[in-house]
C-alpha cells in the first residue's frame, strides 16, 4: 500500500470510529507505528486529524456534528426542521425550509425524499407536494429569508391571513429563495457562527 492510500483508509476509519490510536492503526495496516506516524504527519499538518488522548481523531473544523444543520452547520432548534432522504439512505437534517430548499437544490439528483412538517399541525408532508409561504411577519428566529411549510394551500392561506406574506409550491419557492440568495451560499445565522441573534 502507498502511504497516500494508507492515509485515505486511515481517514476512511476516522469517518466511521471517530478516534483510533496509533498502535490500532499500525496493526490494521500492518505497518510499523513509526510508519503510521509518518503517515499521519501531513493529515496533522493540514488539520485534517487532531491528535486526542486516546490516538487520533478526524478534525472538527469541516467535521459537522450530527446536531448541526447540514446547510448552514447551525445547531438544529427542531422547532420547524426538514429532512432529507438520499438515495443512498442517508439523512440528511436541516433547520429549516430555508436551508432544506437550498441544500435540496446542491444534491438534487442524489435525493429520495424531502420531509417537511406542517406549521401549524406538526404533520409530516412531503416536501414536494408542500405549501411553501415566504414574508410572513412571523418569526422563527432561524435562517433568512424565512421559509414556512404548511401540508395545504388551505391552512397556508389560513396563516397568511394573519401574518402576510406569498404562497409558493415546491419549485416556486426554490427558485425564489435562489433569486433572494443572489448567490450567497451562507445566510445570515451562517455568519453569526452558530449562535443566532434574536431580532
Ligand atoms: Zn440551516
Ligand atoms: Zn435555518
Amino acid at each position: 500500500m502507498l502511504p497516500i492510500e494508507r492515509q485515505r483508509q486511515i481517514v476512511a476509519w476516522l469517518e466511521e470510529e471517530e478516534t483510533l490510536s496509533i498502535s490500532e492503526i499500525s496493526r490494521r495496516l500492518n505497518v510499523s507505528e513509526m510508519t503510521v506516524y509518518r503517515d499521519i504527519k501531513p493529515l496533522l499538518e493540514d488539520k485534517k486529524i487532531t491528535k486526542t488522548s486516546r490516538g487520533v481523531s478526524l478534525a472538527t473544523i469541516g467535521h459537522i456534528p450530527s446536531n448541526s444543520c447540514t446547510y448552514c452547520l447551525k445547531e438544529l432548534n427542531n422547532r420547524h426542521p426538514v429532512q432529507i432522504i438520499t438515495n443512498d439512505q442517508k439523512v440528511e437534517q436541516l433547520c429549516c425550509p430555508h436551508c432544506g430548499l437550498l441544500r435540496y437544490r446542491d444534491i438534487e439528483k442524489n435525493v429520495s425524499q424531502i420531509i417537511c412538517r406542517d406549521f401549524l399541525q406538526n404533520t409530516t408532508i412531503s416536501g414536494k407536494l408542500a405549501y411553501f409561504l415566504m414574508d410572513a411577519d412571523f418569526h422563527l428566529n432561524c435562517c433568512q429569508p424565512q421559509v414556512l411549510t404548511f401540508d395545504s394551500l388551505k391552512y397556508a392561506e389560513q396563516f397568511q391571513k394573519g401574518f402576510g406574506g406569498v404562497i409558493f409550491q415546491f419549485e416556486q419557492a426554490i427558485e425564489e429563495i435562489v433569486k433572494r440568495m443572489n448567490g450567497n451560499r451562507s445566510c445570515e445565522c451562517h455568519q453569526l457562527g452558530g449562535s443566532y441573534v434574536d431580532k
